[in-house]
């Protein structure tokens, strides 16, 4: 069978591709999407839990973040303790600063969602304006030339289809096979220190609509409220159900998993025909909660670019962006892992300066999301 329609190819339905769908099929341009998995990611094994202000900004146009917010489990207050005492504990409200623009102001939280629960709503939404993701469908290969690209997929039957596309868009995740068949180089680094993480049922443990960041010495304990009395607990190191101080209120687990923090991200977003969002493009650690979030950012600046007939200036738009993402993320990381004395003195008096105007600027933009560009559609 071949598929001619001229169309975008989108290759991955994680949050990143079904964002571009959403935004391309908002502004008139249509796209195939596909995905190798059976569905979307499991509601239990959620990878990413923040769904920032930013991105609420970006979504709100199509009527996605409503009910993503509606979903969601709303941050109220950052706790910030350290070794295991109380040093601030900031309202989201008062971090609220004017960032010159209303939609900067109408979206000033944190949601707290499963990754599976935004996937389901991206998925729905699709599916209003007839647009269904192609489950069960592999991207095998595909070729270009100036104006398009050929691909050949292994279809839900096992079947190979070819077809053609004026671009092909990889969503396709951090092992992403449209980058390494593309020729696109992913280079950076790996921590050695492995991170565990834990999402359990609690009892006797008040944090809903609170995050909890307690650091000490070389340590971080993350608490991190999904619903009232859900949580996730999350560790730079083995064994947290052993370690993590809020361990003691588990009574259910529901997933345990260990993972290990690398920096990478590619020399250039596009080659030609072909372009990469999200963690195709780069992966970082994941404190500040900022993943999925910017691969939401580069699809929806893509498909802008696209309506706009501007796609070439996608990659030089969006570097810069990851690039510091990287940076932050890679040294608050690196912070909460060192156990120095400059360190621990940082850790345990910072909480305290957050008061003070300038840090409190800074601080929210970045907890916020918001310190990348402002969406240059919504000026
Ligand atoms: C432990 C952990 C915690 C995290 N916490 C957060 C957080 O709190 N906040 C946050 O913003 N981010 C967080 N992240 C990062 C976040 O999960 C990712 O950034 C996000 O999932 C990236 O979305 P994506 O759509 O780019 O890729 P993915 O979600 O990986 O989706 C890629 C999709 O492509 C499909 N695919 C792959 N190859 C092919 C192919 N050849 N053909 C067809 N389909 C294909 C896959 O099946 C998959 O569905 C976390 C990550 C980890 C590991």
């Amino acid at each position: 069978m071949s598929e001619s329609n001229g169309k975008i190819l989108i290759v991955g339905a994680g949050p990143s591709g079904l964002t571009l769908a959403t935004e391309l099929t908002r502004r008139g341009i249509g796209c195939t999407i596909i995905d190798k998995a059976a569905g979307p990611a499991p509601m239990i094994e959620s990878r990413a839990l923040a769904f920032n202000a930013r991105s609420q900004s970006i979504l709100a146009a199509s009527g996605v973040t409503e009910q993503i917010i509606a979903a969601g489990h709303m941050v109220d207050k950052i706790r910030l303790c350290w070794n295991g005492r109380l040093r601030n504990e900031v309202s989201m409200a008062r971090l609220n600063v004017h960032t010159g623009t209303d939609a900067g102001l109408k979206f000033n939280r944190i949601v707290l969602i499963r990754q599976g629960s935004v996937e389901r709503i991206l998925i729905n939404h699709l599916l209003s304006l007839n647009v269904h993701v192609r489950w069960n469908t592999e991207c095998i290969d595909f070729e270009q030339n100036d104006s398009s690209v050929t691909y050949r997929l292994r279809a839900e039957s096992g079947d190979i289809e070819s077809g053609e596309a004026s671009a092909l868009i990889g969503c396709d995740g951090a092992h992403s096979q449209v980058r390494k068949q593309g020729g696109y180089s992913f280079d950076g680094e790996s921590d050695a220190q492995s991170w565990t993480l834990v999402d359990a049922t609690v009892s006797g443990l008040d944090v809903a609509h609170t995050l909890t960041a307690d650091l000490r010495p070389g340590q971080a304990f993350a608490t991190m409220p999904i619903e009232d009395n859900v949580v996730r607990l999350i560790h730079n190191g083995p064994d947290i159900l052993k370690n993590h101080p809020n361990a003691q209120f588990c009574t259910d687990v529901h997933w345990e998993s260990e993972f290990k923090v690398s920096y990478r991200m590619v020399k250039s977003f596009a080659r030609g025909r072909t372009f990469l969002c999200g963690d195709a493009a780069h992966i970082h650690s994941p404190v500040g909660g900022r993943g999925m979030n910017l691969g939401i950012e580069d699809a929806a600046t893509l498909a802008w670019l696209f309506s706009k007939g501007r796609e070439k200036e996608y990659s030089n738009m969006r570097l810069p962006v990851a690039k510091k993402v990287l940076k932050l993320t890679q040294q608050q990381t690196t912070q909460m892992n060192s156990s120095s004395r400059v360190s621990s003195l940082v850790k345990q008096y910072a909480p305290k300066l957050i008061s003070l105007p300038f840090i409190k600027r800074s601080t929210a933009n970045s907890v916020l999301g918001l310190d990348t560009p402002y969406p240059a559609w919504q000026s």
